[in-house]
């Protein structure tokens, strides 16, 4: 029998139909959906006369236009001031309620950041094949599934025949052995990672995490390291299962129970690649190397550790490179050669899909406790991933060790990762994020976006600049 990479057998349990022209049908056991990008699928869905074929495979909540301040949220969709934010909130829940949808409305404890939601609820689960419309569906591989992001006219035709016209992907193995240093996140890994292979590196692959530092990562420092396997240029990222996969997953609310939980872990053991499967592309890092990142320009692999210097175009021999690398430096407002702990901050951001877990929360907390956000800071908010983290967040007082501190606690959403909401970035400002891209006006028209790690955000909005945190553990 050949030997199957974990994207092998996950592709392979899912194929419907294989075409000669290499197109192929896979079906799709969870559709997560959100306000953005389902009015339109919706429409046409009435349009064409047609119902979603499996209302039960859908979960649906709003986050990326939900406001994340206490007062705008206390009247749920009607107090949402913006009145576009406010449509695309009510159409998402009219929809819902007329197709019989299950939705964590907005406020809902359960709402969220879909991609937070998800996993927290056991609605995505290994084995699974999980689509949104939202690249970083690829979250949820970090439980052994495969996850990826649709587009509007794809979330139609899910919700119509809970099928996807797909290609397979090349498998492509990170992987990474060696320990972490203290301090040194899941955030710093994948940033490193996509230093080294550019956003580019893994274009028509699926992403396999391997190695002893994934091995030894919790499920939700998977989660982050999925989630920006779609900023390496992968459409998926996984992990393949084992005992802390398994843990996680027990007992949550949508995972199956009793006999049906034995039948599902013993399937669920299969999910790891084959001793001897090959894989089409390998690329190797040492953890022990990696130290906390800091991104300097506008693209995630614009990254460099935080005791480095802005690097200098003049030094890149590849002369596109160096024109995008002038570019940024200029949109960021940086000089080749500057400190990295010389760059002064405005605001601080920690959330988004990325890094709003309760695992972010605890360490930006244990950064901030007993110190004072810098007065250079304007605004320095923490927003939780969903309402349940709101909840353990607040039960174990790391709420009230954020607002001692300076720090603003908000509602859950996805908050100022992309400008849709009330919380932006002015222009000029520069933003510690712990959000998952960069680009030009991610965070507001004129912003300037600095990806890093919930601990070294919570330090910066301290020190008012970066500093290497490890310092301060
Ligand atoms: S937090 Fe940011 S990246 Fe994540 S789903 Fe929301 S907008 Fe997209």
């Amino acid at each position: 029998m050949t030997a199957k990479t974990l994207y092998d057998k996950l592709w392979d349990a899912h194929l419907v139909k294989q075409r000669d022209d290499g197109s192929a049908l896979i079906y799709i056991d969870r559709h997560i959906i959100h306000e953005v990008t389902s009015p339109q699928a919706f429409e046409g869905l009435r349009l064409a006369g047609r119902k979603p074929w499996r209302v039960d495979s859908i979960l649906a909540t709003p986050d990326h236009n939900v406001p994340t301040t206490t007062v705008e949220r206390a009247s749920g969709v009607s107090g949402i001031a913006d009145p576009v934010s406010k449509i695309q909130v009510q159409t998402l829940d009219d929809n819902c309620d007329s197709f019989g949808i299950t939705e964590f409305k907005i406020n809902d404890r359960r709402q969220g950041i879909v991609h937070v939601i998800g996993p927290e609820s056991g609605a995505c689960l290994p084995g699974m094949t999980v689509v949104c419309g939202d690249s970083h569906t690829a979250t949820n591989g970090a439980l052994g599934a495969l996850a990826h992001g649709i587009g509007t006219s794809e979330v139609e035709h899910v919700l119509a025949t809970q099928c996807l016209v797909a290609k397979k992907m090349k498998n492509m193995l990170v992987k990474v052995d060696g320990v972490l240093g203290k301090g040194v996140t899941p955030k710093d890994v994948v940033l490193a990672i996509i230093a080294k292979i550019g956003t580019a590196g893994g274009n028509g692959c699926a992403i396999e995490f391997g190695g002893q530092v994934f091995r030894d990562m919790s499920m939700e420092g998977r989660m982050t390291v999925c989630n920006m396997a779609i900023e390496a240029g992968a459409r998926a990222g996984m992990v393949a299962v084992d005992d802390i996969t398994i843990d996680y997953v027990k007992d949550r609310d949508f995972a199956p129970k009793g006999n049906d939980w034995v039948l599902a872990v013993n399937a669920w053991r299969e999910l790891v690649s084959d001793a001897d499967a090959v894989f089409d592309v390998v690329v190797e890092l040492n953890g022990s190397d990696i130290i906390p990142q800091v991104s300097w320009g506008t693209s995630p692999e614009m990254v460099v550790s935080v005791a480095d210097s802005v690097p200098d175009p003049a030094a890149e021999k590849d002369a596109v490179k160096q024109t995008g690398m002038t570019r940024a430096l200029e949109y960021m407002g940086l000089s080749a050669g500057q400190k990295m702990t010389d760059i002064q901050l405005d605001r601080v951001f920690i959330g988004s899909c990325t890094n709003s877990r309760i695992e972010d929360m605890r360490a930006a907390a244990a950064v901030v406790k007993g110190r004072k956000k810098a007065d250079s800071i304007k605004e320095a908010i923490v927003v939780p991933g969903s309402g349940l983290v709101k909840e353990q967040a607040e039960a174990e007082g790391l709420d009230k060790v954020f607002t001692d501190a300076g720090l603003e606690w908000r509602e859950p959403g996805c908050s100022m990762c992309l400008a849709m909401n009330a919380d932006k970035l002015g222009a000029g400002e520069h933003c510690a994020s712990t959000s998952n891209r960069n680009f030009e006006g991610r965070q507001g028209y004129g912003g300037r976006t600095h990806l890093v790690s919930p601990e070294m955000a919570a330090a910066a909005a301290i020190a008012g600049r970066f500093v290497d945190v490890r310092e301060w553990l």
